[in-house]
């Protein structure tokens, strides 16, 4: 009798299923292989994970081939695949697509994946010596080496300040897990947004680094999958996916910005890579070094709870000083219908007289109307969620998008009794208009989605700047990412209340970490820096305190709200956002579903919200309505809510469930 294989096919089923091996391609078969299956009618890609003895089966179809030789999911692999599945709530089948890519082959004819070597792009960051590592820099760096030379599970978090060396402190560490014949990965959060992080990396890891980004087609990224796989290179960078290279002998994973928001994969299995990176470090026995100047509060507070050893360098490289800040103030008279206040415009036009480079930040991310009172900057909140209400223009009210609480709009300003403003950021081009006509010499280049849409224009930007061929590169939160540009003197912030104006329990946490981030874009160099924050809301703690760069006092601050209103890190989420052409319907099914989900978790310290609109409350043709479901839960409470959540899908409507959201769109 031939064998008999249980495989995983990526659909959203939750078994895996029998087949038989036909001799011939008994020999090449192994754990972990893809295999092509006849499905019902259809051919599929699974994953081989498991071997029988029997089955009680009559019939047993046969697999038609195997598409791995050797396989090149590993058995850790496999393990974080079944850990991903249960914990974000998938198939098997489906967290190992998100692991290895069915369609990832190579294609006879089209050209080999890139390897750092045959990089052909300008390099940003120019040829990089070593640095002689500073004390602060060799005190965090020995317990992390101390843990790779003693082999096992450790995460490290690396807070240290911007410009305070942190990548070449990576890059030791790096070096440490090599020289002891071990592998490493090392995530960025989006390789096309930073290529000169990439650059320094590639410059000093030489032919061991494989690079794999969202760019690259499924053939080169399969390259670079086998040759980690087959011991040809030793570490891999790249974005959230590269957290899946198929080392044997994983030693060491980085995650640098540990906080960044693309960390979240959008699409089912939906896994944050940060999480994924500490489960896979327990798995293979290898330390997990996250690093941030602003680290998240999920991360901070696994610090207090002694999952993560905290590793401080709380000044930059050389005793260079922070830049200064300074707050400007947009409710005055004068400032309140400027895009640019005088003392920014004064500061830029005085920058180009020196021939010293700026960088403006337009923090607009919103994508609807909110409430902002011009006279005191306060911005309309839900009193239940402490999340700001959005405007909604069917039925002129204002809603909270957690909980649907609704509220008419004000007249005047419940604080300070002056009218109210409905507000809506200026947009990117606004500003360019304006600059242009304040300082038509100065030599400006915009940078946001419509500039960087083709391949390769993001960099071409940044070489732009790099060479001093612009004075002032502007532009939304892209102009913020780890970039070192030692001419930049000057950083203003345009709108900073924009990310505040979210409807995101995250909105201050993500405000000061853009602050803190573009602010230590200014002063890299030689010459110090100086930074000025336009705001209507110059009280706020997130404002006040990225400015005083005081990120201790943001913890404290921020960690009582969360913890009183129960949300992340001290309570779990879930979000279910559910998807139909029919809004009755859809309604209709929802409301079902809170009231289920209500019943399930009765007596539970468990929470649940909604169902209310989506931000975003129709995308292609279909209508959106979310719930939130909040609080203590256990492994075996959400598993059993997420079964009443698939029990409850109706024809017509389609629910996505979101572990740890991260963005409630
Ligand atoms: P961070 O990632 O913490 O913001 P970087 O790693 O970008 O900081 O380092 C800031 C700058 O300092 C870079 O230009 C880097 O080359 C330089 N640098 C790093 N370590 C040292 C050192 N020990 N001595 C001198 N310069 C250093
Ligand atoms: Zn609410």
């Amino acid at each position: 009798m031939s064998r008999l294989i249980e495989v995983a096919v990526p659909l959203p089923l939750h078994d895996s299923f029998t087949y038989a091996v036909p001799d011939e391609l008994a020999e090449a078969l192994g754990m972990g292989a893809r295999v092509h299956v006849p499905f019902g009618r259809r051919k599929l890609v699974g994953y081989v994970v498991g071997f029988l003895e029997s089955t009680e089966l009559k019939r047993v179809k046969e697999i038609t081939a195997v598409l791995d030789e050797p396989p090149l999911l590993t058995s850790k692999l496999l393990e974080l695949g079944r850990w991903m599945a249960s914990y974000y709530a998938c198939s098997l089948g489906e967290s190992l697509r998100a692991i290895l890519p069915t369609g990832a082959r190579r294609v006879r004819g089209e050209r080999r994946g890139r390897r750092a070597e045959q990089s052909d792009d300008v390099g940003l960051a120019g040829p990089q010596p070593p640095h002689e590592l500073n004390s602060w820099q060799q005190q965090v760096l020995a317990p992390i080496e101390a843990r790779i030379d003693r082999g096992g599970f450790e995460a490290f978090l690396l807070h240290g300040v911007t410009g305070s060396g942190k990548t070449e402190v990576y890059l030791r560490a790096v070096h440490s897990t090599l020289e002891r014949g071990r592998a490493a990965v090392i995530l960025i959060p989006e390789i096309a947004l930073t290529p000169q992080t990439a650059d320094r990396f590639r410059s000093r890891l030489g032919a061991e680094l494989g690079i794999l980004h969202s760019g690259m087609t499924l053939a080169e990224r399969h390259d670079v999958m086998t040759a980690a796989a087959h011991g040809e290179i030793q570490v891999v960078l790249g974005a959230r996916s590269a957290i899946f290279a198929p080392f044997r002998n994983l030693g060491l994973i980085v995650v640098d910005e540990e906080q960044e928001p693309s960390y979240k994969q959008g699409e089912k299995p939906r896994y944050h890579a940060r999480s994924v990176a500490l489960m896979r470090g327990t798995f293979e026995g290898a330390a997990v070094l996250l690093g941030s100047a602003t680290p998240s509060l999920e991360s901070y507070h696994n610090v207090s709870r002694h999952k993560h050893t905290l590793l401080r360098i709380p000044e930059r490289v050389d005793r260079r000083p922070l830049a200064r800040v300074e707050i400007v103030d947009m409710r005055t008279e004068e400032n309140r219908r400027a895009v640019l206040s005088p003392v920014l415009a004064d500061a830029l036009a005085q920058r180009l007289e020196l021939g010293e480079q700026s960088i403006l930040l337009l923090n607009r991310r919103g994508h609807s109307n909110y409430l902002q009172c011009l006279g005191c900057g306060e911005l309309a909140r839900c009193p239940y969620c402490d999340i700001s209400l959005t405007y909604h223009a069917v039925g002129q009210n204002l809603r909270c998008h957690y909980c649907n609480h609704a509220r008419a709009v004000p007249r005047e300003c419940p604080q300070c009794s002056n009218p109210c403003q409905l507000l809506r950021g200026v947009g990117t081009q606004r500003l360019e208009q304006d600059l242009a006509g304040l300082l038509p010499s100065a030599r400006l280049r915009r940078m946001d989605l419509d500039t960087t849409a083709r391949r390769g224009a993001h960099r071409a930007i940044l070489e732009e700047f790099a060479r001093g061929d612009v004075d002032i590169l502007f532009g939304t939160q892209m102009v913020a990412k780890g970039h070192d540009f030692p001419g930049v003197t000057l950083v203003g912030v345009v709108q900073a209340d924009g990310g505040l104006s979210l409807p995101d329990f995250r909105a201050a946490e993500r405000t000061f970490q853009l602050l803190a981030q573009v602010a230590g874009r200014a002063g890299r160099g030689e010459r110090p820096g100086d930074v000025y924050i336009q705001t209507l809301c110059p009280e706020h703690y997130s404002v006040a305190l990225a400015a005083a760069q005081d990120y201790e006092g943001f913890y404290e601050r921020e960690s009582v709200l969360r913890r009183d209103l129960g949300y992340p890190p001290f309570a779990r989420l879930v979000g279910v956002t559910g998807l139909g052409p029919d809004r009755t319907r859809l309604n209709r099914s929802m409301q079902e579903l809170s009231r289920a989900l209500r019943a399930a978790c009765a007596g539970q310290a468990i929470q649940v919200l909604g169902p209310a609109p989506s931000p975003i409350p129709r995308l292609r043709g279909r209508f959106r309505e979310q719930l939130l479901i909040k609080g203590g839960l256990g492994s075996e409470g959400k598993a059993r809510l997420l079964r009443e959540v698939a029990a409850r899908e109706a024809p017509g409507v389609d629910f996505q469930v979101d572990v740890d959201p991260v963005n409630m769109l």
